[in-house]
């Protein structure tokens, strides 16, 4: 028997291929990509204006993946969880932050990670395996499913810092927001997508597409911890998605400490592809710092970390590191942060605080598990 192909891992251009493959109009392929991104069909009976011999060919041929959240967790600021058990019965999670009806979605790229940094909880499990691009958009969709059911409801005090960290603020092109609709879509959940490029770049062509998810291009980003040649590839294959690199420390010595990637990468480097990422516009590189009290959260660093990064548009995420147990490092102190911050800012550069949102929940940064662990 052969394999069915799961359509969801294809995009435009490669359901068009696969229609064909089939002596089938490249049209047809237009209509099964709406059919799946935008009515979110689940089986090929509901595609109503496709013709029953090609609905039945495709139901011998072809399958339409789902996934459905095994569990959801709100957390008391609107941050929700949602653990998804895959068909193979790994867990992966993705994290909504709704803030003044504009939702932003953090999803997963890989079950665990290779890249081992010390800080990280998803680091701790090594990688289990790579998701597939059926896997990583059927997570905005399952969300975008739930946020139809069961609008979130937002305590009047929400902050306004996440807004302003993935949201380029320019409302002028759109409607305004809703509760339900998801607008940026960050690669910052379990793994390094960048390991995962393969089904990434796929996944995020399907994001962008007109004919698929509808997201545009300025609120897609990406978060790496430093791969150099592939942040050249995505930059060469998706020039005008948003690039967040996790720095967290501002010396060689340090970061090949914490991210054995470094290693690999040292920062000059990492600064070189940095400068090179085809960023269109005045956009900026965001520059993620994780603050690991005592370690790399001092002034000298906030000064060497300026200094790094001064020739490059940037924008600054502090992170206060979020513990976990067993974890060797402590978070920073809130003199610290408000000091390593206060420098930046009265140097003119753009830096969020984050705040720990879901920490209640562990949706926090850097405490996403799957299904590890049990609590
Ligand atoms: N692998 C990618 C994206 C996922 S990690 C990357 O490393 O960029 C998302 C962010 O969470 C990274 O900036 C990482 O530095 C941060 N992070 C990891 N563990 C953390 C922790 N325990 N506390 C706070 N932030 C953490
Ligand atoms: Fe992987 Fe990112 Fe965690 Fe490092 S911080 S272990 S790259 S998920």
């Amino acid at each position: 028997m052969t394999v069915k192909t799961d359509l969801k891992n294809l995009t435009l251009p490669a359901l068009e291929q696969f229609l064909q493959g089939q002596g089938k109009e490249r049209f047809r392929a237009i209509q099964v990509f709406k059919w799946i991104f935008q009515k979110d069909a689940c089986t090929f009976d509901e595609m109503t204006n496709i013709s029953k011999e090609l609905r039945r060919e495709l139901t011998d041929t072809a399958v339409i993946s789902n996934l459905e959240a095994e569990a959801v967790e709100e957390g008391s600021d609107g941050t929700r969880k949602y653990l998804f058990k895959l068909a193979d019965g790994n867990g992966i999670e993705s994290v909504l932050i709704p803030i003044e009806g504009r939702n932003t979605l953090c999803i997963s790229s890989q079950a665990g990670c290779a890249m081992g940094c010390e800080f990280c909880l998803t680091g701790t499990f090594k990688l289990t395996r790579n998701l597939t691009t059926a896997e990583i958009v059927n997570q905005i969709m399952a969300v975008k499913r739930d946020l139809v059911r069961n609008p979130p409801t937002l305590p009047a005090s929400a902050g306004e810092s996440l807004v302003n960290n993935f949201d380029d603020d320019d409302d002028s092109d759109e409607h305004p927001p809703s509760p339900a609709d998801i607008r940026n879509i960050v690669m910052m959940g379990m793994g390094e997508p960048l390991h995962n490029l393969d089904n990434v770049i796929p996944a995020i062509r399907i994001m962008i597409d007109g004919n698929g998810l509808q997201l545009s291009n300025r609120r897609v980003t990406v978060s790496t911890c430093g791969l150099v040649p592939e942040m050249e590839r995505l930059g060469r294959e998706i020039p005008n998605v948003n690039l967040a690199v996790s720095l967290n420390a501002t010396t060689d010595e340090l970061r090949d400490r914490i991210m054995p990637v470094n290693r690999r990468y040292p920062i000059k480097e990492l600064l070189r592809a940095c400068r090179e990422f085809p960023l269109p516009g005045r956009r900026k590189v965001t520059f993620e710092y994780v603050m690991l009290g005592g370690l790399n959260d001092s002034l000298d660093d906030a000064k060497r970390l300026l200094r790094l990064i001064s020739d490059i548009p940037n924008k600054v995420n502090l992170i206060p590191f979020n513990e976990f147990k067993g974890c060797g490092f402590r978070a920073p102190t809130r003199t610290a942060i408000d000091a390593f911050h206060k420098y930046l800012i009265d140097r003119h550069v753009t830096v969020i605080t984050r705040d720990s949102r879901g920490s209640d929940i562990s949706a926090a940064c850097g405490q996403l598990k799957g299904r590890h662990v049990v609590d």
